[in-house]
Formats: C-alpha cells, structure tokens, sequence
C-alpha cells in the first residue's frame, strides 16, 4: 500500500476543509475504497475518516414531508426502519437485495452512491482502462463484457453503476445534498452520475473535495407506495451484482395507470430513467401489452457493448415483470429474492 494522509474529523466544515487538499478522498466505511486502495487501483494522498460525524447519520421528517437520509446512514438501518419502508418500499427492497447482511451493515448511504465500477479490468492495474488512466484504452474492449453496459456507452468505456440503492432513487426524483468549498448545493439523483462519453474518469458531477451529506426523497414520491418493487436479476441469490435491475412505480385508478415511474439498473454507467416508457404508460390500461410497449420503448436505443447482447432481451423482460409485480400491490415482505441467507430477516421490507 502506498503512505497517505489520514484525518478523522467530527464536523462536515471540517472534513471538506481537510478534503481541499489536493488527492484527499473520503472514507465512509471503506468496503470499496479499502479494497481499491490495497490492489493499487486508487492511490489516495490523504484519507478524510467521515465516519465520525454525527450530523450525518439521520432519517428525519422534513417540515415539508421530503424524508432526508444522512449520508452516513447505514444501507440496513435505512431498509429496516419502517416508516422509510412502508413509505419507499422498492428503496427498501433494492438496499435488501444489495451485497451480504456484513456488508450491508457497514456500507452507508454516500458510499452507495459514489461506488466505483465493478468492471474487473478497472480492478486489474495490469489491464488498460481510460477510467483509471485516462487514455490507456479499454481492455474491456474485446474482452469479457458479459456485465458491461447497453445503454449509454462510448468508445472510450462500456462500464456500468453497480448501485442497487440508486435506482429507485432515480425513478423517485431523490436529491443529493452536496457541501464543498463554495457552499451548499443540490443535484438531481439522476443527474449525479456523469455517462462515460471520451472523460470515462469523470464519474459524477462532483467537484474536487465535495462531499455528499444527504440524500432527500420528496414527499410526493410516496404516492408509488401502495403499486412499487424493484427487481434484481443476478448471477447467484447474494452477495452479487445485479445484471439488470428494475425500479417500478405506479398510481393506479380504476384500472387505468395515473403515473407511472421507471429506471434501471447494470445497464449503463448511471441508474437509468426510462422517461419515455413512463410517458408512454400514463393513462393506459395496467395490463402485459402496455407493460411490453413501455419495455420495447425503454431498450430502443440498447445496443451490446461486447458479448452482452442479452441483456437487452433480460432487461425488457425484466421491466415487464417489475411493472405486472408492482401493479399487484407492494407486498409486505419481498418473496422472491431473499436479501442473504445470513440475513436474520431475510426479505423482510418491515416488521408485519
Ligand atoms: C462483495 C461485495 C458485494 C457487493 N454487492 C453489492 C450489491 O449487490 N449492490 C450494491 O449496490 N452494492 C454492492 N456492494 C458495494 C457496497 O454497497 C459498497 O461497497 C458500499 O455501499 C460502499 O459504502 P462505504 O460506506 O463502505 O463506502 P466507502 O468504501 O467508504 O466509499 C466509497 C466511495 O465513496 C466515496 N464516499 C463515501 N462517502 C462519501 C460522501 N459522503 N461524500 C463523498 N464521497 C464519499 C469514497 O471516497 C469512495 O470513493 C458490494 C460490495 C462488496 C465488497
Ligand atoms: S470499460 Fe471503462 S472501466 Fe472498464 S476497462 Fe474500459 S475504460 Fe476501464
């Protein structure tokens, strides 16, 4: 491992004063970046220990009904606290599906969002990767791109977003608090991560020495409560990656779908939000020829990366499953994807 610095302070004014040094990163809980670090995949010059600070580590009620979530809120303690679930169950059921219940227990809330890609070439400091040394190329290029992206790539870099947690943040409009040297500002969820175009090392829209102190989800978003479920397709039941995910949330009157909400997951370098296939379902009858109308318009621009053409047919099938579960109903508890043997709850969305 390579020498740095390394600072623990107990205020966010304090913290992104010591992350104004040039090379400074934060550490949350370090289950990525310790690992990037010990295979020299990042070399941080100083370590910004966050983990220390109070103000961050609450789900609070805002006067207006948003629910605001420190960013050092463990990814369990959100999926378990039953208010949060029974008013954002696919949040909840996307946290559940994600990792072990060890990791789950220790990841937080700003280390979810800014989670590297778990493309295995940008793992490797032997492989070329514009991601890790701008201009190197792309070893994945060629190589074993079964979980690389469909949707939004560029010559440049066909890596995707790991993150369950983020999209259905994304199809619920949640905004990221962000405090830096000018102050305090806030983004979109859905605009945080940048897509790879020919600045794949440009992953966010943050600045040097930013730092993410909350997530906000709006009070309107409850309105998906009653008809929403995220779906995670992976390769073994825990402790993997999804392949494709979906976030699905409707408003359902008399039949007919009022609003509707739509993103997706491993399938491009940020959650995806599929605005046209929730245009599209807006006034339509909830039923399977208008779930596969919205998941034809949703893959329209798709097209493999690699070997990884079938995600395409993956992801649509997915977002019609999503779409048909979450107009049943929200269950109660997730049947179908057991968060982790390990899990005590395994499923559980909130206590019944
Ligand atoms: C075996 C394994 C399986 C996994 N499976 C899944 C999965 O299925 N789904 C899934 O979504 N995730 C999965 N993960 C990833 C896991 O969720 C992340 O490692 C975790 O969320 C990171 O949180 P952390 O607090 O440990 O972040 P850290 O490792 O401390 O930080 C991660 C990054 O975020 C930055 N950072 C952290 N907090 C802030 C902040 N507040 N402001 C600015 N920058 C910040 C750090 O500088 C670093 O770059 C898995 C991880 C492992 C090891
Ligand atoms: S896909 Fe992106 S992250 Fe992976 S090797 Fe290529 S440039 Fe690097």
């Amino acid at each position: 491992m390579n020498r740095f610095d390394y600072v623990k302070p107990s205020t966010v004014a304090e913290a992104v004063a010591a992350a104004s040094a040039p090379g400074a990163a934060y550490l949350a809980s370090g289950t990525n970046l310790l690992d990037l670090m010990k295979g020299n995949v990042v070399r941080p010059a100083r370590l910004v220990d966050i983990s220390q600070i109070k103000e961050l580590t609450r789900i609070e009620t805002l006067g207006n009904g948003d629910v605001r979530i420190g960013a050092l809120v463990r990814n369990a303690d959100l999926a378990h606290d039953a208010a949060f679930a029974r008013d954002f169950p696919a949040v909840a059921e996307a946290l559940l599906s994600g990792a072990s219940a060890q990791l789950r227990n220790a990841a937080t809330v700003g280390g979810n969002l800014l989670q590297r890609t778990r493309c295995a070439y940008f793992y490797d400091p032997a492989s070329a990767c514009n991601k890790r040394a701008p201009g190197a190329g792309c070893d994945a290029r060629g190589g074993d791109t079964h979980q690389h992206a469909v949707l939004g790539w560029s010559e440049a870099c066909i890596a995707t977003n790991p993150s369950d947690f983020c999209v259905p943040l994304a199809a619920l409009d949640a905004i990221v608090e962000i405090e830096g040297g000018s102050g305090r500002r806030e983004v979109a969820l859905e605009a945080l991560h940048l897509l790879p175009g020919t600045t794949p090392e440009r992953e966010t829209v943050l600045a040097p020495g930013e730092m993410i102190v909350a997530v906000r989800l709006p009070a309107a978003a409850r309105a998906f409560a009653r008809h929403a479920r995220y779906l995670k397709v992976r390769e073994r039941n825990s402790y993997a990656f999804a392949v494709v995910s979906a976030a699905a949330g409707l408003v359902i009157e008399n039949g007919a779908i009022k609003h509707a909400r739509l993103a997706l997951g491993g399938v491009a370098a940020k959650p995806w939000r599929a605005h046209q296939a929730e245009a599209l379902l807006a006034g339509q009858p909830a039923m399977p020829h208008t779930f596969q109308q919205a998941a034809d318009i949703a893959l329209r621009d798709a097209k493999p990366s690699g070997d990884n053409a079938h995600k395409i047919p993956l992801a649509r099938s997915l977002i019609m499953r999503a779409l048909a579960a979450a107009a049943q109903g929200t269950p109660s508890r997730v049947p179908a994807l057991p968060a982790s043997p390990f899990s005590a709850v395994p499923g559980a969305l909130h206590d019944a």
